[in-house]
């Protein structure tokens, strides 16, 4: 007779915005997108036994999409906020991070984060940090889809700094900016989270695999391939 296929989706798909390097990204030349969430999220969907299918968007339709259900998942360097935990689940942190502010190269300027009111910055649409840009600005934020974007931006100086997150901050530093720098610490800590359907059936599923593999060891190897020991 014929046999019978098991229920429950066998294909987790998976959310993501590909300009958030060394997290989600791609290669120069390749199409295939690669990163520390890309690994954890690999990792975890062989844990639950899934398919783990990557669809790349605009980082501020994500959370969008996992609550009309066409995204089982989304793994994109989202920090854990309250305001995000009222609309979707959030998982247990995975990654320590915090924003900073970046400017051109001898701009005196801008040393501290009180000097950013009345200046334009850039900043990615839907993210924390244009959140803390439109606190220190006083409103004036330009936005942009992608963070190449961001960073041509203060390149061709139609604004004067930009906040983004410190890891990623020091990718496109060494990467292809060279002539921009970090200015002072992080603001506050923020921490990382895989997003789901609030309440949903995967969250807990999601946690305990996210724990095994911190146990196992394989977290750390995944964080030592991406950010060293
Ligand atoms: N961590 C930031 C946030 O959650 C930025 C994430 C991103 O741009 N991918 O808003």
């Amino acid at each position: 007779g014929r046999e019978k296929k098991a229920d429950g989706p066998k294909v987790l798909k998976v959310g993501t915005e590909v300009t958030f390097p060394p997290f989600e990204f791609r290669e120069q030349g390749s199409k295939e997108i690669t990163g520390f969430d890309m690994d954890l999220i690999r990792a975890i969907g062989k844990k639950l036994d899934m398919q783990v299918e990557i669809l790349d968007m605009d980082f501020e339709a994500l959370i969008p999409a996992v609550k009309r259900g066409n995204l089982n998942l989304v793994i994109a360097g989202m920090t854990i906020t309250k305001d995000r935990q009222k609309i979707v689940d959030m998982s247990e942190p995975y990654y320590t991070s915090g924003l900073v502010l970046v400017v051109g190269k001898g701009n005196t300027a801008i040393q501290k984060p009180e000097d950013l009111k009345g200046k334009a910055v850039a900043v990615q649409i839907g993210t924390t940090g244009e959140v803390k840009a439109k606190q220190l600005t006083g409103e004036k934020v330009r936005g942009f889809k992608t963070n190449e974007e961001v960073f041509n931006a203060l390149k061709e100086k139609t604004v004067e700094a930009l906040i983004i997150d410190k890891p990623v901050a020091q990718y496109f530093i060494n990467k292809h900016h060279p002539d921009v720098v970090i200015v002072g610490n992080t603001f506050e800590t923020e921490t990382y989270g895989i997003v789901m359907r609030r309440h949903g059936e995967l969250t807990p599923k999601i946690n305990k695999a996210l724990a095994e593999l911190k146990n196992s060891g394989e977290y750390d190897r995944i964080y030592e391939k991406w950010f060293g020991k």
